[in-house]
């Protein structure tokens, strides 16, 4: 049995160990935070701890972290329906954004990056008070947004800008200031922290919906006996993140190898955002003539994971809401799979995808006998 090659980081990251350790160490302890005596106090440590390591990864105070049960959640909270503002959110945001709540799409060029022109004109077309959504970094294709740009364009008309940072935090720097975003979600398991634990980013003096409602956890932004282990274990990944970000960046030396093999195999094989800047470990590659439904199985029995569209959409395999918004034709689209390499990839993890790449292209081509040989 040949090892497991695992390259769908942008689905969720492997538990790093620091997170492992800081999670079990947390279940081995009783203590509600909000409990007075020793027992609440070393569990709210733990949740304070964490909040910390969050709030320097976001380069923001630690008041400013709402912890959640993950990104959807954080989303869900700034886009709550029954909002008064007027809703407007790119294209290309993950569903979490998209079904949160009816908003009107701001598209993204065929290099798939917010138009901001065209932000500006709908911002223009009304006065009433709008909140924006802008991603830091597509899940798809790993492009990387101008938030501070859509942030200026929305602050020149009165709006608020949320920017859904999931999949650039812990890739590149983050710097909330610099981002300008009003508010920011976060999610453990991108970044190696454990599943199911997130955070809402605030600006000061930002007033955000409650979403739950209950006790007064959170600072009364959000109700309910918080998960102490997630959370540290979130905190841990978080620290962990930070370390090796300088390191991280080394990853796009890996992934610039991978699209430039296949490249001079199969001149074809387009990469969806390409030309625009990225995150440093994804690939959204288009295998042309074989379905990406088909290539996953090809790579799964070749023993590496990667995905077909969005991860959190697989297994109902649709069409690409982003690689539609950028105006790919439909072929194209149904043939493209995400890799995203992480901290664990190293060259022969690449030289395993790179060949089952290529086997099952060839296999293809041999049975279509429409795909030019590699
Ligand atoms: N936003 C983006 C860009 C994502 O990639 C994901 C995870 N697929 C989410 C939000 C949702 O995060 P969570 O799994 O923490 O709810």
């Amino acid at each position: 049995m040949t090892r497991s090659v695992y390259l769908d980081y942008n689905a969720t990251a492997p538990l790093r160990a620091e997170a492992r350790a800081a999670v079990v160490d947390a279940l081995m302890e009783t203590g509600n935070p909000s409990s007075v005596h020793r027992f609440g106090q070393a569990a709210r440590r733990r949740v304070e701890d964490a909040r910390d390591a969050v709030a320097a990864l976001a380069g923001v105070a630690p008041a400013q972290v709402i912890f959640t049960s993950g990104a959807t959640e954080a989303n869900n909270t700034v886009l709550a329906p029954g909002n008064t503002r007027r809703i407007l959110a790119s294209a290309i945001e993950h569903d979490s954004v998209l079904a949160a709540v009816d908003a009107e799409r701001v598209p993204v060029t065929p290099a798939g990056v917010v138009d901001l022109d065209a932000l500006d004109a709908m911002l223009a077309a009304s006065t009433r008070p709008a909140l924006v959504a802008v991603m830091a970094a597509n899940n798809e294709t790993g492009v990387i947004q101008p938030v501070a740009e859509a942030a200026a364009v929305a602050h020149r008309h009165g709006a608020v800008l949320h920017c859904d940072a999931v999949q650039l935090a812990g890739k590149a720097p983050l710097d909330f200031a610099r981002l300008g975003a009003d508010s920011l979600s976060l999610s453990a398991h991108k970044l190696g922290g454990p599943q199911a634990v997130g955070a809402l980013v605030v600006r000061d003096g930002l007033e955000v919906p409650r979403l739950l409602r209950g006790g007064g956890q959170e600072r009364r932004r959000r109700a309910g006996t918080e998960n102490v282990a997630g959370i540290a274990g979130f905190g841990a990944a978080a620290r962990a993140a930070l370390a090796g970000l300088r390191a991280y960046g080394a990853l796009a030396a890996l992934r610039d190898g991978l699209e430039r093999r296949i490249a001079a195999a199969c001149p074809d094989a387009m990469v969806f955002g390409q030309a625009a800047p990225r995150i440093a470990n994804t690939s959204c590659i288009v295998m042309p003539g074989v379905a990406a439904e088909t290539q996953l199985m090809g790579f799964d029995l070749a023993g590496i994971a990667v995905s077909a569209g969005a991860a959190c959409s697989s297994g109902k395999v649709a069409a690409s809401h982003v690689l539609q918004a950028m105006g790919a034709d439909t072929a194209a689209a149904n043939g493209a799979v995400r890799v995203s390499l992480g901290w664990d990839t190293g060259p022969d993890d690449v030289d395993r995808f790179v060949e089952a790449w290529l086997a099952l292209y060839r296999r293809a081509a041999k049975r279509g006998g429409t795909i030019a040989a590699a």
